[in-house]
């Protein structure tokens, strides 16, 4: 349920309506529109709560809620949620585009992708420290080490990372390195590390699980909202069907669904949707056609050596065409490509 104020309310009448939600037991969760003020209501809510809060003074209408989920539904926060990271936006009118290495391996590979994606126009840096492997002999990641290396190479190429942080107990050691945490699409329903993350002041990009519904990754996200975090980024990164040929089956339509129900913004990570570096780029496009906010793109120098995800890898000429053939799609959806960043984080 939400209660709308009316334009013009003062701070006594919004206090008000928050005091009277929490003597019901309930959670208010104020949002500064551009010309409302908007209260969530959150919890269990009764019958009689909507005639009550319509009582109040400086309340303009109380409207339910249909959705599961709350705060990232579109009815709640009716405007774009637009993340900031240093000079970057996702979420607004440009298009952002992370780009590296499936994992970290060594210095050099991570600063040569670096470079190379950035001369290319990437905004961000990828690059897994922590690795969640389906099998238990694959590369599982450098951990510490990784992390280590992005900072350094932040330090020199001035782009930001993201990086996946798979347990709780790593949270604050990964924030402490990366410039948004990822939640992998095995970890979607990790609802304690969703806690975790939520109680950060990090941007959170959480990937679709591999099975999940629109509504259970909403639900996820509302996990991550609950807890004070309102910088929530999704990603939809492809989700398992019958079919084999491709690694899992990109869920175009998911973008725009999720732009007409969420305010949050929505990557697309055609690289592990695909499995195949030949179908990176067409569906890439496709994603960004169908409203995308930006691209997660796995690149590496020498894909046939990558310890991990190689045959979806981008070499650096690859990624180099793809960003290049992205800005007219951009242009025909009234967008542009975000300007690489330029200052590094402190
Ligand atoms: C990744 O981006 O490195 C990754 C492991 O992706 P996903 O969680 O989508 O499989
Ligand atoms: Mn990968």
């Amino acid at each position: 349920m939400i209660v709308v104020m009316k334009g013009g309310c003062t701070k006594e009448e919004i206090n008000t309506v928050v005091c009277r939600i929490e003597e019901y037991g309930l959670k208010a969760h104020v949002s500064q529109g551009v010309e409302h003020t908007i209260i969530g209501i959150l919890g269990q809510i009764f019958p009689e709560l909507q005639d009550r809060m319509e009582l109040l003074p400086g309340v303009e209408e109380v409207i339910p809620i249909s959705k599961p989920y709350k705060l990232a539904s579109r009815e709640f926060h009716p405007q774009n949620t637009v993340v900031t990271i240093n000079d970057i936006t996702i979420g607004g009118d440009e298009i952002v585009v992370m780009a590296g290495p499936c994992a970290v391996e060594t210095e050099e590979q991570l600063l040569t992708t670096a470079l190379a994606v950035k001369a290319s126009g990437a905004n961000i840096l990828r690059g897994g420290a922590f690795k969640p492997s389906t099998s238990p002999y694959h590369f599982r990641g450098l951990g510490e080490e990784g992390l280590k290396l992005l900072a350094k190479v932040r330090e020199e190429t001035g782009m930001p990372v993201i990086t996946e942080v798979m347990t709780p107990k790593d949270v604050e050691l990964v924030a402490g390195y990366a410039d948004i945490l990822q939640i992998g699409a095995r970890n979607m329903q990790n609802f304690i590390l969703l806690d975790e993350v939520g109680k950060t002041n990090k941007p959170v990009m959480l990937k679709r699980g591999l099975s999940a519904t629109i509504q259970e990754w909403l639900l996820a996200a509302e996990y991550i909202l609950a807890q004070g975090n309102d910088q929530v980024i999704l990603c939809e990164r492809g989700i398992r069907t019958f079919e084999t040929h491709t690694r899992y089956t990109m869920d175009v339509s998911a973008i725009p669904a999720i732009k007409k129900v969420s305010h949050l913004p929505i990557i697309a990570d055609p690289s592990h949707a695909t499995g195949k570096w030949y179908l990176v780029t067409p569906v890439a496009l496709a994603a960004i056609a169908a409203g995308a906010d930006g691209l997660m793109v796995e690149v590496h120098p020498n894909p046939d050596l990558a310890l991990k995800d190689g045959a979806q890898s981008l070499t650096f000429d690859n990624f180099g065409k793809l960003m290049s053939q992205l800005t007219p799609i951009a242009q025909a959806t009234g967008r542009k490509l975000a300007v690489s960043g330029i200052k590094a984080s402190p």
